[in-house]
């Protein structure tokens, strides 16, 4: 690790007048330290913003919540109103990370870590996230984990949250705090930048830009949501896929249909046009089939991560299942021979 100042900041006015490009704000660490100490990230300054008041509450903003970036994960999943009336963030919270982590780990945070590319910490290795115009190790090697959607020809990696997910599904809004005072809103889609030619520049966030809360909009309900992920451990693995779900059905139509998919893609992931195939049917396997062809026709797969395709599909098809009252699609015949 390299040597870096620490400034423990005592408001919101004093971490921001010490927030420039060549510094970082430090809350829970559990991503950070890790990336500092292998030098993937060697910022000059930790500004530490554990210490300032109002950052740490969950509390009613309108009809819904507003939870500041400070909350530990661990305690956002287990609050009463998250787990009553947003049960899909509580859920995908609980498939993150391990407790411990979740004890650690804020809100803010988890929003703004990093990728796990496994080249993106392997500093030996070419990768434009860690050194732009290096080249991107990962195209050619193993791509287990990369994303399918939202790629470029500089980057395939794909965003490690779960709890961004679950957010990005209830149409959560990240409230932003500027170097001038002033406080700005922006939806996860805003708030996180496609790789494009510069997959180093992950947020349209300023350097000194604090993110101070996260706002949930009123619950959905009644609804039934649902997050399922598949990864390859029970516990404390990352999402190969991912799917978070709030799902109404009214005379047998389905009403609504809010979808977003984790481990695919750069970013957490929401296409309207497979929701809005899905407004207004009737819900059958078929149906959710052909939303899942729909979600990945525009995918770019490489060799070591093909199979998330038909993993997505099937993951997407057995949620909507679940969530309108059908027995769950076993094999199917969609899928077949796409798994190698
Ligand atoms: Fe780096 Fe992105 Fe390529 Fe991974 S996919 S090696 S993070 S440029």
């Amino acid at each position: 690790m390299r040597p870096f100042d620490y400034h423990r900041a005592t408001d919101l006015d004093d971490a921001s007048g010490h927030l420039n490009a060549s510094t970082q704000i430090i809350a829970g660490g559990t991503n950070l330290l890790d990336l500092m100490k292998l030098q993937v990230m060697t910022p000059q300054q930790l500004v530490d913003i554990n210490r300032i008041d109002g950052l740490d509450r969950i509390e009613p903003e309108g009809e819904g919540l507003r939870i500041g970036a400070l909350v530990p994960n661990s305690d956002l999943a287990g609050d009463e109103r998250i787990r009553r009336n947003y049960p899909v963030l509580s859920r995908a919270l609980l498939a993150g990370a391990s407790g411990q982590l979740r004890n650690k780990a804020t809100t803010g945070g988890n929003l703004l870590q990093r990728t796990r590319c496994p080249y993106f910490y392997e500093t030996a290795m070419p990768c434009n996230k860690r050194d732009p115009g290096t080249g991107c190790a990962a195209r050619g090697g193993a791509t287990r984990m990369n994303a399918v959607l939202g790629v470029s020809e500089h980057c395939i990696a794909a965003h490690p949250s779960d709890m961004a997910v679950g957010m990005r599904v209830l149409g959560a809004e990240v409230e932003i705090r500027r170097a001038d005072g002033s406080h700005t809103r922006k939806t996860l889609d805003e708030l996180y930048s496609l790789p494009g030619e510069r997959p180093d520049i992950e947020t349209t966030l300023s350097p000194d830009d604090i993110i101070t809360a996260v706002i949930l909009p009123a619950p959905v309900a009644p609804s039934v949501q649902s997050y399922r992920k598949v990864r390859d451990r029970a516990s404390y693995a990352f999402a190969l896929v991912s799917v978070a779900a709030v799902v109404q059905v009214e005379g047998g139509k389905i009403t609504r249909a809010d979808l977003a998919f984790g481990g695919i893609a750069s970013r957490p992931w929401r296409d309207p046009a497979v929701e809005a195939m899905l407004v207004g049917e009737t819900p059958s396997i078929d149906l959710f089939r052909a939303a899942g062809k729909r979600l990945v026709a525009a995918a770019e797969t490489q060799p070591g991560n093909a199979f998330k395709l038909p993993m997505v599909r099937r993951t997407l098809a057995g949620v909507l299942a679940e969530a309108t009252g059908l027995s769950e699609p076993t094999t199917g015949t969609d899928n077949v021979g796409e798994i190698a």
